[in-house]
C-alpha cells in the first residue's frame, strides 16, 4: 500500500492498494471515496442519467 496523495476536499491520505486507487482521481484532483460520494453530485447525476 503506497500513499498516492491527499484528498483535495478533506485532506485525508489516499492510498493505492494492490494496484487499485483507494479513492477517485478526477480532472487531476484526488478525492477519498467519502468526499467523492458526498460531493455536490452534479457529475454523479450526469453519470447516473447516462447509465
Ligand atoms: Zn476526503
Amino acid at each position: 500500500m503506497e500513499l498516492v496523495g491527499h484528498c483535495v476536499s478533506c485532506g485525508a491520505p489516499v492510498y493505492c492498494k494492490d494496484g487499485f486507487l483507494d479513492g477517485v482521481s478526477e480532472n487531476g484532483r484526488l478525492y477519498c471515496h467519502e468526499c467523492y460520494n458526498k460531493d455536490d453530485g452534479e457529475d454523479d447525476k450526469e453519470k447516473s442519467l447516462q447509465q
